[in-house]
C-alpha cells in the first residue's frame, strides 16, 4: 500500500512513487509518492489563506490537539518505532528513545501553549509617556517551511511541527527524502485532531521542489535543521526572510585532571560518540583530555567501545547499526583513510562493510584532517591529550562549529569557566555534549547555526512582538 502525504490535512498520493529501503539489508521499508505541482500549491495556498484564521484559534484548541498527538504516538509507541529503523537503519533501541521523546515534544508544546503570552508594559518611566501603557503581545510571523534531515525523523519533524501549531502558525513540512514514512504517520495523527484544514500539510518532494517552496513568499518563515552547504544556500537565496538554521558540528567533550570516574567519562563518550552510527549533530566527535588522565581514559574508551553492540537495528541490544547508506559510510572510510596516511593511529575498528562503518577510535590525529575539523557524521572519535584544561577549551573554540560540549569536572569553578569561555550554545557538565532536554534552548553558534529550538525557544523564534500602546490611562 502506498503511504498518502498529506496535503491541507487531506491524504493524497501521486503517480510519482518512491520506494523507501531499510540501510541493513535493503528490505522494503514502504512506498510514497512525491508530491505533485498541484497538491504543493494547494497546500502552500491553503497555509497562506489560513494563517489569520489560525492565529485567532483559542490557546486551548490548539493544547488540546497537541496534547492528542503525544497520547496516540504513545500508543502506537512500538510500531511507530519499528518504522523509524525500518527506513532509517537507526537502532530499535534509539527510535524508542526518539519516540519517547517526542511523545514529551508534543505534550510540552501543549503545555506550552496554554501559558504562551506577552506582557504589559508600563512606559510611565519616561515623563513623555505619563499615562501610557503598552501590551506587548507575541503574534506569529507566518506560515512556516519546515525542512528537516535524516537522522531523527520523527523528534526533528516534532521540534518543527509541535512549536508552530502550538502559537498558531500554519505549517508546511518536507521530511528527508530518504525517512519521510514516520513524518507521513504523524500525519495520520495529525488528521484525527480538529485543527483547521490547511494549517498542515507533509510533502515529500525532490530537492528542487523544496528550493522552490523556500523562494515562495507566502511562507515568509523557513525553519532548517540539515546540513551547513544546504542550509546557507537557503539563507543566501532568501536572506529577507526569517530563517531558522539548525546545523552540524563536531561535538567535543573535556575531561578534567579533577574528574573521579573516569571508567563513567570513557563509557558515555564511547556510547555517544558511537549511537545511531555516529548520526547526531551533537555526537562527541573530538575528545580533550587532561595528560594525567588520558591514557587510562583511552584504554578505557577503546574497552567500551569494543563492548557495544553492532549490526542488526532491529536487535534491541545493537547500539551501532549501519549509516543512512553504502556512499555515507564510504565517505567515512576516506576520512579515516585520509587521518591515517597523515600518521594518526586506529586504535580500535576502521573497517566498512557495506553502509556499516566499525566503530571507530583515532588517537595522533595530525592537525588539519577532516576527521577534525569537518563534521563526520560517523561512528569516529579522535582521542587527543592536553596538558592544561585551559588547552582544552582552546581546542573546542578552535572549531568553526559551536553546537555543545561537554565537560567532566566535578569544579563548580571550572564549570563556569567553561561556561564563560566556550564558543557554543550549551555546555554540558559532567557529561557528553550529546545530552538534549526537548524543552530546553537548543541550537548554535558560529556555523552550527542561527536561532533556537527547544519548543518555548522555538515558539519565541516563530513569533514577533507587536504593541499595543493605550494612552490617557
Ligand atoms: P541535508 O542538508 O542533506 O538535508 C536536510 C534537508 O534539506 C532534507 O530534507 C533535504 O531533502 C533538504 N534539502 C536538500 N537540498 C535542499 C534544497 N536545495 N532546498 C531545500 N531543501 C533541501 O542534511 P541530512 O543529511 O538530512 O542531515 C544531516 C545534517 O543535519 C548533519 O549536518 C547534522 O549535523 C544536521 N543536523 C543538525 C541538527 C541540529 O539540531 N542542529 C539536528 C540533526 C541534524
Amino acid at each position: 500500500m502506498t503511504t498518502p502525504y498529506w496535503v491541507a490535512g487531506q491524504p493524497a498520493t501521486s503517480a510519482d512513487l518512491v520506494e523507501i529501503r531499510t540501510p541493513h539489508d535493503n528490505a522494503l521499508a514502504g512506498v510514497t509518492s512525491n508530491a505533485t505541482a498541484e497538491d504543493v500549491e494547494r497546500a502552500v495556498a491553503a497555509a497562506h489563506a489560513v494563517a489569520e484564521e489560525f492565529a485567532a484559534l483559542p490557546a486551548h484548541a490548539r493544547a488540546a490537539a497537541l496534547d492528542h498527538v503525544s497520547r496516540r504516538l504513545a500508543e502506537r509507541a512500538d510500531e511507530v518505532a519499528e518504522l523509524i529503523t525500518s527506513e532509517s537503519g537507526k537502532p530499535v533501541k534509539w527510535s524508542r528513545i526518539e519516540v519517547t521523546r517526542a511523545v514529551s515534544t508534543f505534550r510540552w508544546a501543549a503545555e506550552e501553549a496554554r501559558r504562551f503570552s506577552g506582557e504589559l508594559q508600563r512606559l510611565d518611566t519616561d515623563p513623555a509617556a505619563d499615562g501610557r501603557l503598552a501590551l506587548v503581545r507575541r503574534a506569529p510571523r507566518g506560515p512556516v517551511l519546515g525542512i528537516a534531515p535524516f537522522n531523527f525523523p520523527l523528534n526533528l519533524v516534532a521540534h518543527k511541527v509541535a512549536p508552530a501549531l502550538a502559537v498558531g502558525a500554519p505549517i508546511v513540512v518536507k521530511p528527508a527524502p530518504s525517512t519521510p514514512l514516520v513524518a507521513l504517520l504523524l500525519g495520520e495523527l495529525l488528521a484525527e485532531t480538529d485543527l483547521p484544514a490547511g494549517s498542515w500539510s507533509v510533502l515529500p518532494v525532490p530537492n528542487e521542489v523544496a528550493g522552490a517552496l523556500v523562494e515562495d513568499p507566502r511562507l515568509p518563515v523557513v525553519s532548517f535543521t540539515g546540513s551547513g552547504p544546504v542550509g546557507y544556500s537557503i539563507l543566501d537565496r532568501v536572506p529577507r526572510k526569517h530563517i531558522v538554521l539548525e546545523l552540524g558540528g563536531n561535538a567535543a567533550a573535556v575531561v578534567c585532571p579533577d574528574w573521579t570516574d573516569l571508567d563513567r567519562a570513557a563509557q558515555r563518550i564511547a556510547m555517544f560518540s558511537m549511537y545511531q552510527g555516529g548520526q547526531s549533530c551533537i555526537s562527541v566527535q573530538r575528545v580533550y583530555a587532561h595528560e594525567d588522565v588520558y591514557p587510562a581514559l583511552a584504554e578505557a574508551v577503546v574497552a567500551h567501545v569494543r563492548k557495544l553492540g553492532t549490526g542488526d537495528p532491529t536487535d534491541p541490544a545493537t547500539d551501532v547499526g549501519p549509516l543512512i547508506n553504502e556512499a555515507a559510510a564510504r565517505r567515512v572510510e576516506a576520512w579515516v583513510d585520509e587521518a591515517v596516511a597523515a600518521g594518526a593511529r586506529v586504535l580500535t575498528g576502521g573497517r566498512r562493510a557495506g553502509a556499516v562503518y566499525e566503530p571507530t577510535v583515532l588517537a595522533d590525529v595530525p592537525a588539519g584532517c577532516k576527521v577534525v575539523d569537518e563534521e563526520v557524521f560517523g561512528p569516529v572519535v579522535v582521542l587527543d591529550s592536553v596538558p592544561s584544561v585551559e588547552e582544552a577549551f582552546d581546542r573546542v573554540n578552535a572549531s568553526r562549529f559551536g553546537l555543545q560540549a561537554g565537560v567532566f569536572t566535578h569544579d563548580v569553578r571550572l564549570a563556569f569557566r567553561a561556561a564563560k569561555r566556550l564558543a557554543v550554545g550549551g555546555v554540558i557538565v559532567g557529561d557528553v555534549p550529546s545530552f538534549r532536554a526537548d524543552q530546553m534552548p537548543y541550537g548554535g553558534v558560529k556555523e552550527s547555526g542561527t536561532g533556537r529550538e527547544g519548543v518555548r525557544s522555538a515558539m519565541d523564534d516563530l513569533t514577533e512582538q507587536r504593541v499595543l500602546v493605550l494612552t490617557g490611562l
